[in-house]
């Protein structure tokens, strides 16, 4: 067989219970005999929650996933000549803390102990046609590479900033927590404390500009302390980077100039100063690609572009939706066949077919606009507190997206 066409190298992460105290290695001799143990075509286990005749899982793991496979997953074979990277780790139960300005009510910024509870599932449910996760995830393993090297930096030269551009609610925002989420699951045997701290862009270049220079300074401050921390790893999310360069426009105009390039040089400086430190990743994201400050753009090493849903890859938005309503009781169970088959489908009357359809009439719609649709349908037209059936939701989910379709073209 083709070396190349079977598996080869596989994540699994392996969430503990919030109460388990056991060891990490025992947990971790008895996954790796799971799945060594394993026959089956990984992609149909993307998630293990119940470890029948293993006790000591069932009483202290929470759920094992299947994340990163590498090689062909649809292939039938047993995993026990591949390299298996067994990832374990206790989610964090605690809520976001805020930080506010001392003086006014503003809130500048919020941050997590990673890996959060809150963020938990974020990563699998976003769905992109280009391969961002992998692409991203490289990215990461490189920088540490190169860090690990002592590549002189004179020499060659990366920054730990990127960028995430394209239309609203194409889940740049989502991504980018999500991927801190993922590198504290990934990172976790060289980094003890990973966080995320998340700044609030419209306070930084709201009304109180004449302050947001001390208040710049003082924001990045917080982040020193906490990349000072031993063993610690920081993500930086700037949201909206749009916003930077709005203000030297008002600074063009005549509005505040002084005080409005003060703020931006000062963001600038700051990151650029951050990036000499090796446990730091700036993550930052735009939704005007035009718009972005061209000092800004410089400092990115990956300007990743996040476009609107292909397609296929509504399918599998809606798809998804419609297996969590099939899950908690909504919509009756039946068989939701994945892309590459329905696409091969042309029977009207086949449900599947259906939502093949209506993922069609969908295309020019975000992400956050197509995970509404399924409520907005069942709102609409479906007034039953019993299950519905897969094709009578199907009619409602059609009519709502046309209904949709057609106020957008007002
Ligand atoms: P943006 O930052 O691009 O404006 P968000 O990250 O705020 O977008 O996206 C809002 C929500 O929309 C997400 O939390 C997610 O539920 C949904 N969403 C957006 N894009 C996608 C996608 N590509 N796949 C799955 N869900 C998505």
């Amino acid at each position: 067989m083709d070396p190349l066409s079977v598996i080869n190298n596989i994540h699994v992460e392996c969430c503990m219970k919030t109460q388990s105290t056991i060891r990490y290695d025992v947990i971790r001799e008895h996954v790796e005999k799971l799945f060594r143990e394993f026959k089956l075509p990984l992609l149909c286990i993307p998630q293990i929650t119940n470890f029948h005749d293993v006790p000591i899982l069932n009483k202290n793991v929470e759920y094992i996933r299947v994340s990163e496979v590498m090689g062909n997953a649809s292939e039938f074979q047993t995993l026990e000549n591949v390299i298996l990277n067994i990832h374990i780790y206790q989610l964090n139960e605690d809520d976001a803390i805020e930080e506010y300005q001392d003086d006014e009510n503003l809130l500048t910024a919020h941050h997590w102990d990673l890996p959060a509870r809150a963020l938990d599932g974020l990563w699998d449910n976003l769905i992109f046609d280009e391969n961002i996760k992998t692409r991203l995830l490289e990215y990461v393993f490189t920088t540490m590479l190169f860090s690990d090297r002592k590549v002189n930096t004179n020499i060659i030269s990366w920054n730990r900033v990127v960028l995430l551009h394209g239309p609203p609610g194409t889940g740049k925002t989502t991504f980018c927590r999500a991927f801190a989420q993922k590198l504290s699951i990934r990172l976790a045997d060289r980094y003890s404390h990973v966080k995320l701290f998340e700044i609030n862009s419209h306070s930084l270049f709201s009304k109180w500009f004449s302050e947001s220079g001390k208040l710049v300074q003082k924001l990045f401050q917080q982040i020193y302390e906490l990349i000072e921390e031993e063993g610690s790893f920081v993500c930086v999310l700037i949201d909206e980077v749009e916003s930077l360069t709005a203000v030297r426009k008002s600074a063009l105009t005549g509005a505040e100039p002084s005080d409005a390039v003060r703020v931006v040089n000062a963001v600038l400086t700051q990151i650029d100063k951050l990036k000499q430190k090796n446990n730091v990743l700036i993550l930052s994201t735009s939704n005007i690609t035009e718009a972005i400050d061209i000092a800004f753009i410089d400092r990115a090493d990956i300007k990743q572009y996040v476009g609107l849903p292909s397609r296929q890859a509504i399918y599998a938005i809606l798809s998804s939706c419609i297996q969590e309503l099939m899950k908690v009781g909504i919509i009756m169970k039946e068989n939701l066949l994945d892309w590459s088959t329905v696409k091969l489908t042309n029977d009207f009357e086949d449900s599947n077919f259906r939502l093949y359809t209506i993922s069609g009439k969908c295309l020019g719609m975000s992400g956050r606009t197509l995970r509404k649709m399924p409520f907005l349908a069942y709102a609409r037209s479906i007034h039953s507190k019993n299950t519905t059936t897969f094709k009578n939701f199907l009619k409602a989910l059609d009519e709502t997206v046309i209904e949709e379709s057609t106020s957008r073209n007002l």
